[in-house]
């Protein structure tokens, strides 16, 4: 049976690893992290997803700036606004939470983010300097960074593996796979168009799934022994929960943990390390800007 890797425990052990490092900036420099949110639209998980990440930072002294904006914000407005919190020396991080309403061009706005406040690692130039050899980014992206964090806490060697990761997407699989090849791995893409996944995944020491489609990944297509990281959060029908639904990953987790050697769960898995990952890439950006100015 794999080992089941708590996601719960891990962010919690790194949250508090985070807290002290902002007591010690505080000390040192009389300053706290600084994270701005700028939410438009008032739809409702996009409410409840900035909510929990708001609590989170306050909870680790990291100082909150809300920006809430109308759904009918122009997106020239939005971007002045953007301009003045990278004006802001108390704000060390700054996110805009996706989706942006369909009038605002997300890629203009996301690119005006100063690089060295950029902590969701979206910027052009940043995923750029993680594909680059020799380059490093400012900041990772949170959900991919996750990943190999849960990797490395749990022990599993990443250099001279064979690491699958399924799905491409900007903000999680191809990442993920820049991070992977970094970190020394042999890496091989598979995505909506690549014939005969199955034989490809079987291949892998290590599989990050991220395509979003709900126990894809079968049991019998883990090699024995693997790492096994599952992004995807897909609710399906349960009606034997009040809520009549309930949430899976991409891998068949039943099947996969009896021949996996680690194993994500859905939930509690690769979910509460993600908003962990915003946090310590705002705690790394206000250090990087406090003792460059100090
Ligand atoms: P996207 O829909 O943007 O990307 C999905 C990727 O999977 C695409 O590259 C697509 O290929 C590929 N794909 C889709 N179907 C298949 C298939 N049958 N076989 C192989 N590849 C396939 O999703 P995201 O990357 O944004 O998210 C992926 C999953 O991760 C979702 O379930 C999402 O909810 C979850 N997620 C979880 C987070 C967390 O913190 N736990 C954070 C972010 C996402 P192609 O490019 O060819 O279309």
């Amino acid at each position: 049976m794999a080992i089941v890797i708590d996601g719960k425990a891990v962010a919690q052990t790194i949250r508090s690893e985070i807290a002290d490092e902002v007591r010690r900036l505080s000390e040192k420099y009389g300053k706290v992290p600084g994270l701005a949110v700028v939410i438009v639209s008032n739809r409702k998980d996009s409410q409840s997803y900035v909510g929990m990440k708001r609590k989170a930072f306050c909870e680790l002294g990291i100082k909150s700036f809300d920006i809430d904006l109308p759904e009918q914000v122009s997106e020239a407005d939005l971007i002045k606004q953007v301009h003045e919190l990278n004006a802001n020396p108390d704000v060390h991080g700054i996110l805009v939470q996706l989706p942006l309403p369909k009038h605002i061009n997300e890629e203009k706005v996301l690119t005006e983010i100063s690089l060295e406040k950029d902590v969701d690692g979206f910027h052009p130039l940043n995923i750029g300097k993680l594909a680059m050899k020799g380059r490093e980014p400012l900041f990772l992206p949170c959900t991919p960074k996750a990943c190999l964090e849960l990797l490395s806490r749990s022990g599993v060697s990443i250099k001279g593996k064979k690491a699958v990761v399924v799905g491409r997407s900007n903000i999680v699989g191809l990442p993920a796979s820049l991070l992977l090849l970094k970190a020394d791995a042999t890496v091989t893409i598979v995505h909506s168009h690549t014939k005969d996944p199955e034989s490809i995944i079987r291949q892998a020491d290590i599989v990050i799934a991220a395509a979003g489609q709900p126990k894809m990944i079968k049991g019998s297509w883990i090699k024995p022994g693997a790492a096994v990281i599952d992004v995807g959060t897909n609710a399906i029908d349960d009606p034997s929960k009040k809520s009549g639904y309930r949430l899976v990953g991409d891998v068949d987790f039943e099947e996969a943990s009896k021949v996996a050697g680690w194993i994500t769960p859905v939930p509690g898995g690769v979910g509460p390390m993600t908003v962990t990952m915003l946090l310590k890439n705002t705690l790394d950006g206000a250090k990087r800007t406090l003792e460059q100015s100090n």
